[in-house]
């Protein structure tokens, strides 16, 4: 069997009025935020999905549950970092990771490299390991009319020797 191993991530946020919008741990000016226990970086939470689907560590609810007072407000590229200790106590080194936000405002095209860079100085890889892009759903559904965020990451691991 070969020593590679593929993970797919997905999250959504509510925005609410009186947060402040963290996505890739960069914080973007914006009339409204995330809504969530942590600092709701919903673009964080899909890679970590995909991070501890593709080493079979189940997802992030099992692993920071947000019953937990610990991860209140919590910065999501500290759970990031902690996800990345985790793959590495496992013999697993990050190939790259591959992610996109759905959003229909603000544009993000400003601030991709800058959260491509937090997130690979969290896990401790390269940001050249790191693709960030964005696409609107064209007004339509949920990320359409502003009501939320959603994200999707895939990630690719491979289990050292
Ligand atoms: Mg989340």
């Amino acid at each position: 069997m070969t020593n590679l191993r593929i993970g797919h991530g997905y999250d959504v946020h509510r925005l609410a009025a009186g947060r402040k919008l963290i996505l890739g741990g960069v914080e973007i000016p914006w009339e409204r935020g995330l809504l969530g226990h942590s600092d709701a970086d919903v673009l964080v939470h899909a890679v970590m999905d995909a991070l501890t689907g593709a080493a079979r560590l189940g997802d992030i609810g099992k692993l920071f549950p947000d019953t937990d007072p610990a991860y209140a407000g919590i910065s999501s590229l500290k759970l990031l970092a902690e996800v990345g200790r985790l793959l590495a106590e496992r013999g697993f080194a990050v190939v790259n990771i591959d992610a996109v936000l759905l959003a229909q405002a603000p544009k993000i095209a400003p601030y991709k490299e800058r959260m491509a860079e937090n997130i690979a100085a969290a896990l401790g890889i390269s940001p050249e390991q790191v693709n960030v892009k964005a696409t609107t759903e064209e007004g339509l559904g949920f990320t359409g009319d502003g009501s939320g965020m959603a994200a999707h990451a895939a990630a690719l691991l491979e289990l050292l020797e």
